[in-house]
């Protein structure tokens, strides 16, 4: 029988554990700050704790739900971590440093079933949810890589769609912003989405962080096309929710705009996108796609983009250019993990020559 993952238990799970063990209450709390706020997940080193705990602790449970299959150092310093889980799948992670902050980008699914027709995530469809602890021990790895320094930023931008598998979001971002855990600051934990309008909702009700919305069209047929998400939800119905969202008045919502060479990048595709954010306080990340191959879409130009920017930039919406971090090592969403999946089936000494250079 599989052990369950002791990073899946919130501190009441834990506070049960000891009930069902008759161990005293208060030593529930002592091992959730060992995981989650000192970051030490090698139960043997609890060093407040009797022997007899450490030992049950280390026999009952899972500590080890990831592990590091391969890390890629980019020019731009950024981490691309590929991670492999219990049952072989794989998902990744990235560790964006900054000159005051630390942003992690992490997954929430292995793959997803949303089919957005420029994500080579949404290529492999949805294999499996990951669960809370398998959310956390991404945060957990990150945080023990970086050993002096810490991740200040955490953005659901990995593989997945984060409201497709809500409750372990949302579990995992309640002990990410927990002062017993991680203790981040709400407004430091982004959920991205590209529009599960009654998720949405519901994580206005019960957790609301930062939110950034995948938009990338601004027009209901267009947007369509390219994310079949707005045949269920259109764009009135999101941006209904968006303005009813409790943090966007404060915080502001980011909106993702990939800029794809003549689909979404004319100066008619930017005054629909202001028409749309009109009345919300809103930022948008202009993104020249990144294509993988296969794909039938080239990046605008950047003229294209430039104009495009100016448009919105004029009528006061920010809007920066953003270059996916880590370009040469397949920075965007998905792509590490299929170029894996290539190379599995590669003569190993091609394998190695290509590896040489940035692999550790
Ligand atoms: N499913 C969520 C979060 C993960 S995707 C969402 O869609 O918001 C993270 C970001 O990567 C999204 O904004 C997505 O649109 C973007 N992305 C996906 N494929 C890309 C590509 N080929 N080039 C650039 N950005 C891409
Ligand atoms: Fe899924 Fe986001 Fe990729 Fe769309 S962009 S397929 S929602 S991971």
């Amino acid at each position: 029988m599989t052990k369950p993952i002791a990073f899946d238990l919130s501190l009441s799970n834990w506070e049960e554990w000891t009930l069902q063990e008759s161990i005293p209450k208060y030593r529930a709390k002592q091992i959730f700050q060992w995981i989650f706020q000192k970051n030490i997940t090698a139960p043997s080193s609890f060093s407040n704790l009797p022997e007899a705990i450490r030992k049950k602790l280390a026999e009952s449970f899972c500590w080890e739900p990831l592990i590091i299959d391969s890390k890629l150092i980019s020019e731009d310093e950024s981490q691309k971590l590929l991670l492999k889980t219990s049952d072989n799948l794989l998902i990744e992670l990235v560790i964006m440093p900054y000159e005051n902050r630390t942003t992690l980008c992490l997954s929430s699914q292995v793959g997803c079933k949303m089919g957005c027709t420029f994500c080579q995530t949404g290529k492999m469809g949805l294999k499996r949810n990951l669960s809370s602890g398998e959310i956390l021990a991404q945060l957990l790895i990150a945080n023990q890589i970086l050993e002096n320094k810490k991740v200040t930023n955490v953005v659901f931008m990995g593989m997945g769609e984060p409201l497709d598998n809500y409750d372990a979001v949302v579990k995992a971002c309640s002990i990410m912003i927990s002062s017993d855990g991680f203790n981040l600051s709400k407004a430091k934990v982004t959920v991205s989405t590209s529009g599960l309008v009654p998720e949405i909702r519901k994580l206005g009700t019960d957790l609301p962080v930062r939110l950034a919305i995948s938009l990338h069209n601004a027009d209901n047929e267009k947007r369509s096309k390219l994310m079949p998400v707005n045949r269920k939800y259109s764009l009135d119905e999101l941006k209904e929710a968006l303005l009813e969202y409790p943090a966007s008045s404060r915080y502001g919502i980011t909106f993702e705009y990939v800029m794809i060479d003549g689909k979404n990048d004319s100066l008619q595709d930017a005054k629909k996108l202001v028409h749309f954010l009109h009345g919300i306080k809103a930022k948008v990340n202009l993104i020249p796609v990144n294509p993988f191959p296969g794909m039938p879409i080239t990046a605008s130009t950047e003229q294209r983009i430039r104009e495009f920017q100016m448009y919105l930039t004029k009528r006061s919406i920010p809007a920066p250019v953003r270059y996916s971090k880590g370009q040469d090592i397949s920075g965007a969403c998905g792509q590490l993990a299929a170029k894996r999946k290539e190379e599995v089936h590669m003569d190993p000494r091609k394998l190695h020559r290509k590896r040489r250079l940035n692999i550790i």
